[in-house]
């Protein structure tokens, strides 16, 4: 077993909730020299132990602890009563359920399984490994899911830029049964059907469900702007609200193709999907005096790590200034933010500067995070990542 001993400057965030350890926290390691992915004990500079997990030795977060007990080790059986917890966890809050049959059952960090993510998709389960750690529990992985909810399928899905940091890369693989065609699965009784082949991250974003419930009840009668719908979870919900129209828009032609397909599949010809680039269009509608009751922004992360806090911020500020304007005097902006290392103290202070450039005033209704079938832990505040802001435009 190698142990991680940590810096005395280092250990307090350690001891008090963090969960994750920084290169320069540590101190010296001791037992050998581990690998990537081996498993390591952290212990503070009176050798106290802080917890369990996995060595990364290629990310700039070298240890991210998954157990907070220093006796239990990461073997099959820790996986297996993490998935366990996990479900009963998303039971307590009925999912799935009659009308949901997709959402997140492991939230990384957030579920006691840093560097996992599962997304449920009905009877298919589409998994992210984002450590070495994890990578190399693959089969543990597999086994404790299929024991807990005997899938038809897993499948993992690249994770992008979080595990290039790891030194990961990885296209999308099946790893139990076959292949599925489609991700199916039902949100708030609509049903989506993604192709897995066109699908972004997992397939869906099930963090926004309880704010596109909001937009649902706020729709009625509406001129709808929704820009970054991706398949339209906003803009469809926005139809079903009763919104006189919906003006979806999206980079990706897969998205709105597959948008346009729901929308006409539930016969809302009110709502429309649109190929566009925010970074133009937005400006573009505004030169042209359009506007709307209610404008949705939900871009993708602008602030990928906290060295791009400064210019994500400009794109952020310029970007809402323009989505602020296209909104009527007493209509609704609805903004989002994924990125985790932008705070919702700095995310309001931008909306601030954006609604000024925009020449006008914004009075901040609610601030909604990601829902709840994406945990927390207390005292890591990088694990709540989304913001939505449901503001009046005045
Ligand atoms: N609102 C969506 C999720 C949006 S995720 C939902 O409720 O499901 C961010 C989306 O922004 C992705 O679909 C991505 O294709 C899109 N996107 C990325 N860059 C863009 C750009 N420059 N212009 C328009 N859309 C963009």
């Amino acid at each position: 077993m190698f142990t991680v001993q940590l810096h005395r400057a280092h250990a307090t965030p350690v001891a008090s909730g963090h969960p994750w350890v920084f290169a320069q926290a540590v101190h010296r390691v001791v037992g050998g020299k581990p690998q990537a992915g081996d498993e390591v004990l952290v212990v503070d500079p009176q050798d106290k132990p802080l917890g369990r997990g996995f060595w990364s030795p290629d990310s700039a977060i070298v240890v991210r602890l998954l157990t907070r007990q220093p006796e239990v080790p990461l073997d099959a059986a820790f996986f297996g009563k993490r998935v366990r917890e996990a479900l009963a966890t998303r039971k307590q809050l009925d999912l799935p359920n009659a009308d949901t049959t997709g959402y997140r059952l492991i939230h990384a960090e957030g579920d006691g399984l840093a560097g996992l993510i599962v997304d449920v998709y009905g009877d298919v389960l589409v998994a992210q490994f984002l450590t070495q750690g994890m990578a190399r529990r693959r089969a543990e992985v597999v086994a404790a899911l299929r024991e807990a909810l005997s899938p038809r399928a897993i499948v993992t899905a690249g994770g992008g830029a979080a595990q290039a940091r790891e030194g990961i890369t990885e296209e999308s693989q099946v790893l139990f049964g076959e292949t599925p065609s489609v991700l199916r699965f039902k949100e708030r009784g609509l049903s989506f059907e993604i192709p897995w082949g066109s699908a972004q991250k997992t397939g869906y974003y099930f963090d926004q469900r309880e704010h596109r419930a909001e937009v649902e009840r706020l729709a009625r009668g509406r001129e709808v702007l929704d820009a970054c719908s991706y398949v339209g979870g906003f803009s469809l919900a926005a139809g079903r609200g009763g919104a006189k129209s919906v003006h979806a828009l999206d980079s990706s032609q897969a998205a709105v193709d597959q948008g346009a397909e729901f929308a006409r599949a539930l016969g809302f010809s009110q709502v429309r999907f649109e190929r566009a680039d925010v970074r133009s269009e937005l400006e573009r509608l505004r030169s042209e005096g359009a506007t709307y009751d209610l404008v949705i922004f939900d871009p993708p992360k602008l602030v990928p790590t906290a060295k791009h806090l400064e210019k994500g911020r400009r794109a952020y500020r310029k970007l809402n200034a323009h989505a602020i304007s296209l909104v009527r005097p007493g209509g609704t902006l609805v903004t989002c933010s994924c990125s985790a290392a932008m705070n919702e103290t700095e995310f309001l202070r931008m909306l601030a500067f954006a609604s000024h450039d925009a020449g006008r005033e914004l009075c901040v209704l609610r601030v909604g995070r990601q829902s709840p079938d994406h945990p927390l832990l207390p005292g890591f505040s990088e694990g709540s990542y989304l913001k939505t802001v449901f503001a009046i435009v005045r």
